[in-house]
């Protein structure tokens, strides 16, 4: 079976700067909230390449790919 891609964001190492949400809006979302929030579960293998942009992106490293 094809592994299923799941994002995470620390939320004690996110600082709310919205870059993650620039890049992929499908994906993250800040609203009013002072951290992202990953907004898709699980992720399709056709965002890999954007979610690795916002984690090569993200000032605080923040944000992660778990392979389930
Ligand atoms: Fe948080 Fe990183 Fe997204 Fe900025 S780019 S909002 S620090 S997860």
């Amino acid at each position: 079976m094809e592994a299923r891609m799941k994002v995470i964001v620390d939320q004690d190492l996110c600082m709310g700067c919205g870059v993650c949400e620039s890049i992929a809006p499908e994906i993250f979302e800040l609203g009013d909230e002072l951290h992202a929030k990953v907004i898709l579960d699980p992720i399709s293998e056709k965002y890999r390449l954007v979610v690795e942009e916002a984690i090569a992106e993200c000032p605080e490293l923040a944000i992660k790919i778990i392979e389930d």
